[in-house]
């Protein structure tokens, strides 16, 4: 069985989380491997609304992406997810990135959904089936997987916390989509449990969100729902295997 943790933030400008420390963790609780995502520290001025791009912060999220893709390939199993931002480079994600990471919480900088490199991006998207990481607020995640439209997998972390809320899109209806999927990151063990018993174990990927979450205690949690062998194989890291498994692009 291989334990994978699907959300952890790794990066070495604007925070000091480096891969050397993850690494420890991750040995320390018996994960195998993991999906690395930029801190969005390293991405864009998160406290700042009206917050306008520069060459500098271009430099930094390029350096903060690159980061986790050399790790990638120096190291098993550790998974390079590209951070996006409103620039929407498409052309990185011909790089080897398994995934993508799109976060926005309300009082965040927006995305500009309407920018045409928005649409390249997410037709780019599509045609490699890179699973999103999508945190945003309720009402934009809503649009956006309404936009996807089943064309790649979207992971929605927290099972959903950050997102308007467990209960809010529990009831939406979002995971009666097939290509929608959720993480377990500092849920609470009832939520996952109300998840699996609604829509089963295919869908319910372990994470942490390191270092807002500590892979070993996020592990326990999951453990301690007491699954069948195969279901507890599936959400520790058989379900994000496949997600992340290289696609031959359509
Ligand atoms: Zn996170």
């Amino acid at each position: 069985m291989m334990i994978i943790d699907s959300h952890i933030h790794c990066g070495i400008q604007n925070v000091d989380q480096p891969y050397e420390t993850i690494r420890g963790l991750l040995a320390g609780a018996g994960i195998d491997g993991a999906c690395l995502y930029a801190p969005v520290e390293d991405i864009y001025d998160r406290y700042d609304y009206h917050f306008r791009d520069n060459a500098l912060w271009a430099a930094c999220r390029q350096r903060a992406n690159r980061y986790l893709l050399n790790l990638q390939r120096e190291e098993r199993e550790i998974h390079a997810y590209y951070f996006v931002w409103n620039d929407f480079r498409k052309d990185e994600l011909a790089k080897g990135y398994r995934g993508v990471k799109w976060h926005r919480h309300d009082y965040e900088p927006e995305y500009n959904y309407d920018d045409p490199r928005c649409e390249a991006f997410l037709q780019e998207i599509y045609r490699r089936r890179l699973p999103i990481v999508l945190e945003e607020s309720y009402g934009n995640t809503l649009t956006l997987i309404k936009r996807i439209d089943g064309r790649t997998p979207v992971i929605i972390p927290h099972l959903g916390g950050l997102n308007g809320g467990f209960h809010a899109l529990f009831h939406s209806g979002v995971w009666n989509e097939e290509n929608v999927y959720a993480d377990t990151a500092l849920a609470t063990r009832r939520e996952m449990a109300a998840f699996l018993e609604r829509y089963g174990s295919d869908r319910l990927i372990f994470g942490s969100d390191f270092p807002f979450g500590a892979p070993y205690s996020e592990l326990r949690k999951v453990r301690d729902l007491n699954l069948a062998e195969d279901e507890y194989a599936k959400v520790v890291g058989g379900n994000i295997l496949k997600l992340i498994a290289p696609q031959t692009p359509r």
